[in-house]
């Protein structure tokens, strides 16, 4: 059967390139930031993520899906990967990968849950743990392109031990205006936060986030059980399902 071509770009993202470590940086005890040198990255848009894959000399493969957790920097990108316990790819991503070594890279890959520096309406960012990896690089985004679109990030995270990107976090908070970050803590907050450790609530979203009346783009990312939860209290909020954009990183957990 005579093969259909595919169209240029589309092709470009299906294709599979040899990616090497350049830098890594340690987000927490459990997470590292992978900086990656990718020959002929085609660009991306803030959302979207790349397949990874891993082969041994047996020729045994494993993949998954990482969130690209900035802007690209020519052929660099940068990805953030939380340990799993007994994690296959994610335990060698975060322990073993090694600057100078290659991996096996393909993307960007998706085209719903990204954010275009263009859209001026209000934005709503709700992290459970390791979510806050793609809805970063929409923070990144939103401050090289000089945005001047309203940001809320609600962020959810077991402990301040388990907060990635804190100090960045924290300097666009005070210097990027129009950036509001709230953390909530589900399991040991810091000495005085005034709200005790638990899971995020539908009335954290309501008083973290924007009215449903200001039609924000709401984007919804971490365990499946924290996505669930939380989109569903911003629908019962009166937050019209079409402008919530969900992505789901793992089967279950609370989201931090
Ligand atoms: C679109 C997309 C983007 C993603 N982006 C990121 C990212 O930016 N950073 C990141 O660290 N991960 C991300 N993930 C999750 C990632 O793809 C892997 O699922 C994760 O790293 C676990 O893979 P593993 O091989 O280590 O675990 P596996 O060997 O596949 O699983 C080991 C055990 O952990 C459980 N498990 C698998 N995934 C998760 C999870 N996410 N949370 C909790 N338990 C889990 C499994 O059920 C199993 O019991 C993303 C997933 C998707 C679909």
């Amino acid at each position: 059967m005579a093969r259909t071509a595919l169209p240029g770009r589309l092709s470009a993202r299906l294709t599979w390139r040899v990616a090497t470590l350049a830098e890594t940086q340690d987000e927490t005890a459990t997470a590292r930031t992978l900086r990656l040198d990718v020959p002929d990255w085609p660009g991306h848009l803030s959302g979207q993520h790349v397949d990874v894959r891993l082969t041994d000399e047996d020729g045994y493969s494993a993949q998954r899906s990482y969130s690209l957790a900035a802007p690209a920097d020519g052929d660099r990108i940068e990805l953030t990967v939380q340990r799993i316990a007994d994690g296959e790819v994610s335990a060698y991503l975060a322990d073993t990968y090694a600057v100078g070594d290659p991996i096996e890279v393909r993307g960007p890959v998706g085209g719903w849950f990204v954010w275009r520096p263009a859209d001026p309406a209000p934005v709503l960012l709700v992290a459970g743990g390791s979510g806050i990896v793609p809805l970063m690089a929409m923070i990144r985004t939103r401050r090289q392109t000089g945005s001047r679109a309203p940001f809320r990030l609600v962020y959810s995270v077991r402990s301040p031990a388990d907060q990635y990107y804190t100090p960045e976090l924290r300097r666009s908070a005070r210097d990027d205006g129009g950036l509001d970050v709230a953390v909530v803590y589900t399991r040991s907050a810091p000495d005085g936060w005034s709200r005790p450790p638990g899971r995020i609530t539908a009335a954290d979203l309501a008083s973290l986030g924007w009215p449903a009346s200001l039609e924000p783009s709401c984007y919804v990312c971490g365990p499946t059980g924290f996505v669930e939860a939380a989109a569903s209290a911003l629908v019962d909020q009166g937050h019209d399902p079409r402008r919530i954009r969900t992505e789901r990183f793992g089967p279950s957990g609370s989201g931090g």
